[in-house]
Formats: structure tokens, sequence, C-alpha cells
């Protein structure tokens, strides 16, 4: 959502989401709650919980209308959930999730793959969810993601112009937002620019989050980038969980820890205490030992003297 309330950028953690369904241990459900408190005791304002997939493709996820129930008691914040297809939107709006994100994928091999469906019937399914949202939850707020969006490990490069029709046809579909991920860590920032500026060109205030990936290094280059084009939304990870199978030692998504460091030291507010930050991934360490767990804000500290906001404006002056 383009909502940054009183804050000036909303960080959108998808840990408990993408993070842990990428890890093969699963995490204990009272885990996954105490993980969830310390981030919102962190001041984070929307949390991607779960996913409502079959239990017998994601063990790791069969708990997630619990994960949702014990989230949304914290009140002032946005509880997400993904699903992939009608079913999984129902349990997930039953369960009182807030906010829905769909993953369409503008790769019609990597979408075959991944939810053994074309983009069209991914948009039937978008069709199909709003529908139904209207009908039982009118005030869930339904995101797509657009998956494979800087290039897909299938298919190889993904024309912009795919990209871009197919974010348009999903807000056109019923979608409140199109966000654009780079699944496969393979966007760099002149990508990341170009396409946001078409995106919110495009779609306005319609325009989603930037969901980047850390693949290749360039994850909070691309970020910075996407925040350059007007992105005010971004997705990232605690310890940048979700290591990418086809980079080996390399974390998956962007890590919120370092995320929110570069943007509160740029003197941006992002309503997030990184000290607190900084408790939660212990809290996370607990629920998955023996995990690797990436960043380098955590080993490296905050630098002498800092303080969020204030520290851009002292080295301004
Ligand atoms: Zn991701």
């Amino acid at each position: 959502m383009s909502t940054i309330h009183k804050f000036d950028l909303l960080i959108s953690e998808v840990g408990p989401r993408d993070g842990l369904q990428s890890v093969a241990t699963t995490m204990a459900t009272a885990d996954k709650c105490a993980w969830i408190d310390a981030l919102v005791a962190a001041g984070v304002q929307e949390i991607e919980v779960g996913s409502f997939v079959s239990p017998k493709l994601l063990p790791q996820m069969a708990d997630a209308a619990e994960v949702v129930q014990h989230a949304i008691r914290h009140a002032s914040v946005t509880i997400m959930a993904l699903v992939p297809n009608i079913k999984g939107a129902e349990a997930a709006m039953r369960a009182g999730a807030h906010k829905i994100t769909l993953p369409v994928s503008a790769s019609p091999a990597h979408s075959m793959a991944n939810v053994r469906k074309t983009p069209e019937q991914m948009l039937e399914q978008v069709r199909a969810i709003t529908a139904l949202r209207d009908e039982i939850a009118p005030q869930v707020h339904i995101e797509a993601g657009i998956s494979t969006a800087f290039g897909c490990t299938i298919q190889g490069p993904v024309p912009e112009d795919d990209v871009i029709a197919l974010a348009v046809a999903c807000v056109q579909a019923g979608a409140d937002e199109s966000g654009l991920s780079d699944t496969t860590g393979m966007a760099n920032p002149a990508q990341v620019k170009r396409l946001f500026t078409r995106l919110r060109s495009e779609l306005g205030n319609q325009a989603g989050a930037a969901h980047m990936h850390n693949t290749r290094g360039l994850g909070l280059t691309n970020c910075l980038a996407a925040y350059e084009a007007g992105v005010r939304t971004f997705d990232s990870s605690q310890a940048g969980l979700g290591g990418c199978p086809y980079a080996p030692g390399a974390s998956g998504n962007v890590v919120t820890e370092d995320l929110v460091f570069m943007f509160e030291a740029m003197g941006l507010r992002t309503g997030i205490d990184i000290e607190r930050l900084l408790t939660a991934r212990n809290t996370l360490a607990r629920g998955l030992p023996g995990e690797a767990l990436y960043g380098m804000l955590p080993p490296a500290g905050l630098p002498k003297g800092f303080k969020p906001h204030a520290y851009a404006l002292r080295s301004a002056v």
C-alpha cells in the first residue's frame, strides 16, 4: 500500500514468509510468533507472515492461519499473506489477513514452473480473488507482485513491455496495486530506475513495492535506485533469510537491518528502531539454530555517534 503513515518509507518485512519458505528447517509456530512480536516491538509496520499454499508443497507454511491469527493482535501493524490461488486467498481472508499478495510472473516459463499457470491464467485468478474479496472481506488490500520482473533463470531476459503490461493488467483485473520483484537477483540499478519510473507513470499511486534480492550484491543499490524513481515501499527480510539456490553462499532477499540503516543514515524515517531490530534478529536466531544469517550492519554495529535522522542532519551542516 502506498500508505506511509507518519514515516518517509514503509519497510515491509517478508522474512516470516519469503525467508522461512526458502529454509529447509520448519520454524516452530511459537518461535515464528515470538519473532513477529519482536519485529513489531522494533517498529516494523507491515509483515508478510505466511503463505497459504498446500502444506504438502511447503510444510514450513502449514501453520499460516495460526500465525496470521496471532499477528493480527498487533492492531497497528498490517499483516500480509502470500496466496497463489483462490483457495489460499479465501483461507487467508478468513484467517484475518489485512493484505494479500499474489505472485504473478512476467516470464511464462517461470509462471508454469512456479504455479503451473500462464500469466493470463494468473490474471483470471486476480479477477476471481478480487471478486471474492469484494464479497467476503472488502477491507482486504490486494497486491500483485510481478515476479521475474528483471529477468528469469529459465527464460533469461524478460521484455520490459511485458512486465509493465502485466502490472497494468493486474490493476485492471482488480488488484489495488502492482509491485515489481527481482525474484532471481538479476536486476541492476539502471533497469530498476527505468522500470519503476514507467510503472509509476502508468499506475500512479497504484504502483507498489520494490522487492529486491541481493543474490549478486546489488540489493541495496537497487533499492536506492527504486527510491530515486519514487518508490516508498520496500520488501526485505531480516538477516537476508531465504538463500538463493542458484547462488550458494549468497543471501536472497535484501537484508532488513542493512536497508533500514541505509535509509535512516540518509535521514529518512522508517519508523524502525535499529537496536530493537537487532534484538529481533536474536529472536530469529534462537528459533532457527544453525541457519546462516546475513547482513553487513549486524556484525559491524552502528557507527560511533550514530543517531537516526540526527546523524544525517549533523552531516549536512
Ligand atoms: Zn524475495
